[in-house]
Parts: C-alpha cells; sequence; structure tokens
C-alpha cells in the first residue's frame, strides 16, 4: 500500500506543485488505485507514475473548489481511450453538485464514455460510514472550510492470520483436507491420537491500516477525531506558523495546526500538503522543523513522492 502524491499545491498549479491529487495504491491488497481529488493536470501528472487510469476504480472528492476538481473530466475522458483494454466501471464519492459538475462537462463537450460513472453524493446529513467492503471501510466527516468540505478515513479490516505450513508438516500433519480445517480454526485430532490446535499454526490476526486525508479545513475537532490511531494523516498546510489569524479568515490551516491535530489524535505519521507557492525551499524546510516541534513525525510532501504505508 502507497500513497502517491499527485498534485501538493494550494490553489493554483505552480512550476514545482500541480493543484490538489492524490492517489492511494492499493495494488497489492485489491489491485485497485483509489484517486482522492483531481485537480486539473491530474492526468499529466499519472503520466508521470506507473499508474493506468484503468485502474482508477474509485475517486474520492473533498470538496467542490476548481482546485481540487477540475481534472476530473480530463481524466475521465483519457480513461475511456485505452484501446483493447477492458472498460471498468468506477465510483465518485463527493459532495452533493459533483454529479451535475462531471454530466455538464461531458454533456455539453459531447464526450461520451464506455464505461459507466456511479455517483455517491453526500451533504451535511448523509455522512458517516460511505463505503464498505470486504477488505475497507470509509467513513467520511465534514471539516471546517470556507464550503462544505470533507475528510476522509480509510479503515483497512484487520488481515486474518497466515497458516504455517511448514510447522504443520513438521508436526505429522499430512498436506489434504486436514490444513483446510485448521485454517478456519478448528482443532484436529490426527490417527495417531496427536491433538493438532489451531491456534497454535495460525499466526494472529494484524490490525490494519488507518489512512486519513483531509480536504481543506481550519483546525476543526472533526479532524482529530477522522484521525485518531491513524497510521498517516494527510494534512494540509497552506500557510505557515504564525499564519493562524489568515489562515482562519481563508478556512485553511497552519503547518502548526495540522502538527496539533496529529499529536491529539495520536497518529503515527503526518504529511504536510496543499502548500503554497508562496513558500520557498528554505521555508519548506522551516515549515517541517516548526511542526516537528509540535509533533515529530512530520514530512512535507512533493508531487510525485510515494509514500509507502
Ligand atoms: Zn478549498
Amino acid at each position: 500500500m502507497d500513497i502517491q502524491f499527485l498534485g501538493t499545491g494550494a490553489g493554483q498549479p505552480s512550476k514545482a506543485r500541480n493543484v490538489s491529487s492524490l492517489a492511494l495504491k492499493l495494488l497489492d491488497e485489491i489491485n485497485e488505485v483509489w484517486l482522492f481529488d483531481c485537480g486539473e493536470g491530474t492526468q499529466n501528472r499519472i503520466l508521470e507514475t506507473t499508474i493506468r487510469p484503468r485502474k482508477v476504480s474509485k475517486i474520492f472528492i473533498t470538496h467542490l473548489h476548481g482546485d481540487h476538481i477540475f481534472g476530473l473530466p480530463g481524466f475521465l475522458s483519457s480513461r475511456a481511450f485505452q484501446a483493447n483494454e477492458e472498460q471498468t466501471d468506477l465510483d465518485i464519492y463527493g459532495p452533493q453538485g459533483i454529479k451535475s459538475f462531471v454530466l455538464t462537462s461531458l454533456r455539453v463537450s459531447g464526450s461520451r464514455l464506455p464505461y459507466r460513472i456511479h455517483f455517491h453524493e453526500f451533504d451535511q446529513d448523509s455522512l458517516g460510514k460511505i463505503l464498505e467492503t470486504d477488505k475497507f471501510t470509509v467513513y467520511a466527516e465534514e471539516l471546517d472550510h470556507t464550503i462544505f468540505c470533507v475528510g476522509y478515513r480509510v479503515m483497512q479490516k484487520d488481515l486474518e492470520g497466515t497458516l504455517d505450513a511448514e510447522k504443520l508438516k513438521a508436526a505429522g500433519v499430512p498436506f489434504g483436507p486436514l490444513f483446510g480445517k485448521i485454517k478456519n480454526g478448528q482443532d484436529v485430532v490426527l490417527e495417531d491420537g496427536t491433538e493438532i490446535k489451531a491456534a497454535d499454526y495460525i499466526s494472529a490476526p494484524r490490525p490494519g491500516k488507518i489512512i486519513t486525508i483531509l480536504g481543506d479545513t481550519r483546525k476543526t475537532n472533526a479532524s482529530v477525531r477522522l484521525a485518531v490511531n491513524a497510521d498517516v494523516l494527510v494534512h494540509e498546510s497552506t500557510y505557515g506558523k504564525g499564519d493562524e489569524k489568515i489562515a482562519r479568515n481563508h478556512g485553511h490551516s497552519t503547518n502548526m495546526q495540522a502538527a496539533q491535530v496529529a499529536a491529539e489524535a495520536g497518529a503515527k505519521r503526518l504529511l504536510l500538503n496543499h502548500i503554497s507557492a508562496r513558500f520557498l525551499s528554505k521555508d519548506i524546510s522551516q515549515l517541517k522543523k516548526d511542526a516537528a516541534t509540535v509533533f515529530e513525525n512530520v514530512h512535507v510532501v512533493k508531487d510525485l513522492e510515494e509514500v509507502e504505508l
């Protein structure tokens, strides 16, 4: 499982940072890629990665500001142009209005897609658990921005323990149906009377990962709730230390506030994105340094950077 950042800038693109988008690559887990936000030019950024658009099965939108959604019509259209590849359906989750934006863009541009899009729109009253599959559950909660905006908490379900086949063989269990029984947690008795306790041969279940990806927001308790015990928290840092007042006025956060959220939530790791173009590289290292005084395991991400979870 990896996160690859496709756009880490705030508001408008700069040479170094494109507008918002990131890919949660779940290739080993479910052979899918989930996109979070899709600012203009996201498809160009994807060209510089190994991500195949057809593998993008779900897109989660945090809010309807242009720097988070203007890349959708282009990406969705290009996704159709993959000659000889199977056309797979796609799900889009986002605030009410996302469906009308996408369908209007496609209609007025005469774009017809050879695959289906399933829209899952929500508003203030229909948040909470927005998706559950056999491997993942996704929750959304409202943040505090200048328009309706959400953060997502992606929870991988606990991973089943694995069967230690070598140890079973060593214990004299003949390969065959007994293995299946033990794998299902059943204790068995061998012909010679040996009792095999399944629990001794199955490793303990491993806890699934928790990934929290927030949209634009002021510091709010909802961010903390979404990030409780998260393995990774992706938080905006449009502003730096001392800019708390201007951040509040514009509906954003500083690096220090992001760090406070990570600390209060007990998150393991904090990745800062949505970085203003005003910041030069020396400012970026200062952003990190300052945030680290509040939450040590912090990193300011770059476009195309890939982080393993
Ligand atoms: Zn915004």
